[in-house]
């Protein structure tokens, strides 16, 4: 009995919400367009729902799961393949140019049906891992699908959206309902796919000082960038102002409505204040 409570707690932590739908699976393996010479790595494989079919298409699969009961599983289900490996631990430790490396490849793909309660860490993580990664398919709550591909103009779009489209080019996949999970999820889900791009959409200047712009724009969302953005300029109204018009923006309007081209403008335009100011 204890250890059954243990075990119930221990799948709510970890975000325990197993995909049983097959024809998912499969949609979510095809989408990650996986080649006969490539390295994927899993995050969370849980049960092995994705783990079989990528199994069957990829060179290799590494998964990184922490709950060590469900390593056992994977183990024993196809612990007798060379091809996998299950690594039992946080994937918030995990390095993943080193991993990659390691596994004798120079890029791989990942795949994950995320726990949610990591999602955001996790693909920050991953933005920060885009040099050896080609793709990812993810499957993430809902929510955070539409902010991560929102585009300007929608309460969905912010820092997330920009951190994402900025590095990758997100696409929507569909969603997947909570009957397709056991147990079910009170949340509805999407999957999504990030591809890697080398050439950024916008080339920014410095990424460290561009979010550092948006970040402050979108602290208050509901606030016109000439009341946010003013702090970055000392609560000068007429050097605000001027740097708006410009990068072509209107102060008065509110960061949901500004694109990333924009930002960039905006911080160029920051830039070479603190240039005359000097
Ligand atoms: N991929 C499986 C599927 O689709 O059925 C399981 C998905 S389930 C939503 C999330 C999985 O991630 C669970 O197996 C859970 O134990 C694992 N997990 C949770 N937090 C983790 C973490 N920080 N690092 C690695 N795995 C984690």
């Amino acid at each position: 009995m204890v250890a059954r409570t243990r075990r119930i707690r221990a799948a709510k932590r970890l975000g325990q919400h197993f995909l049983i739908d097959p024809v998912a699976a499969g949609r979510i393996v095809e989408a990650a367009r996986v080649g006969a010479n490539d390295l994927v790595v899993e995050i969370g494989p849980g049960r092995g729902a994705l783990t079989g079919p990528l199994l069957a298409v990829a060179s290799r699969v590494v998964g990184i799961e922490l709950d060590p009961a469900l390593c056992a599983l994977l183990q024993q289900a196809c612990g007798h393949r060379g091809d996998l490996s299950v690594l039992n631990c946080d994937v918030l430790k995990v390095n993943f140019p080193e991993l990659v490396q390691s596994e004798g490849f120079a890029r791989a793909v990942l795949v994950g049906n995320l726990p949610y309660q990591v999602t955001g860490a996790v693909v920050e993580q991953i933005l920060d891992a885009r040099a050896v990664l080609t793709r990812a398919v993810l499957t993430v709550q809902r929510e955070v699908a539409r902010r991560m591909t929102a585009l300007p103009g929608g309460k969905d779009y912010g820092v997330l959206s920009i951190a994402v489209q900025l590095r990758t080019r997100p696409e929507w996949l569909f969603d997947l309902p909570p009957e397709h999970f056991s147990p079910v999820p009170r949340v509805h889900s999407s999957a999504l796919r990030l591809d890697f791009t080398s050439e950024p959409p916008v080339r920014v200047e410095d990424e460290r000082v561009f979010f550092r712009v948006v970040r402050t724009a979108f602290q208050q969302r509901r606030k016109m960038l000439k009341n946010t953005l003013s702090s970055l300029v000392g609560g000068q109204q007429d050097v605000l102002a001027r740097v708006c018009s410009g990068a072509g923006v209107d102060p008065l309007l509110r960061p949901e409505a500004i694109s990333m081209e924009q930002f960039e403008q905006i911080c160029r335009g920051l830039a070479a204040y603190s240039q005359d100011r000097a």
